[in-house]
């Protein structure tokens, strides 16, 4: 797989924190889904974390 087509690239990534106040280095967020786990009832779903260099099927370079 191309570097072009990595999350970096991708128009559903976002590499500013919103999980938490902490991000592991060269990692953001995927919005393509909506956040997918929710620890806790009164809890905000949590985003899925990738890596700048990750990628999957989904890989868009507009949002539809
Ligand atoms: S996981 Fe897929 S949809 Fe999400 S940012 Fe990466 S390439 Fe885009």
């Amino acid at each position: 797989m191309s570097q072009s087509v990595s999350c970096n690239s991708c128009a559903y990534y976002e590499d500013h924190v919103a999980n938490s106040t902490k991000v592991a280095e060269h990692a953001g967020l995927c919005r393509f889904n909506p956040p997918v786990t929710q620890p806790e009832p009164n809890a905000r779903g949590l985003w899925p974390v990738v890596t700048a260099s990750d990628w999957c099927g989904h890989f868009s370079e507009t949002r539809n």
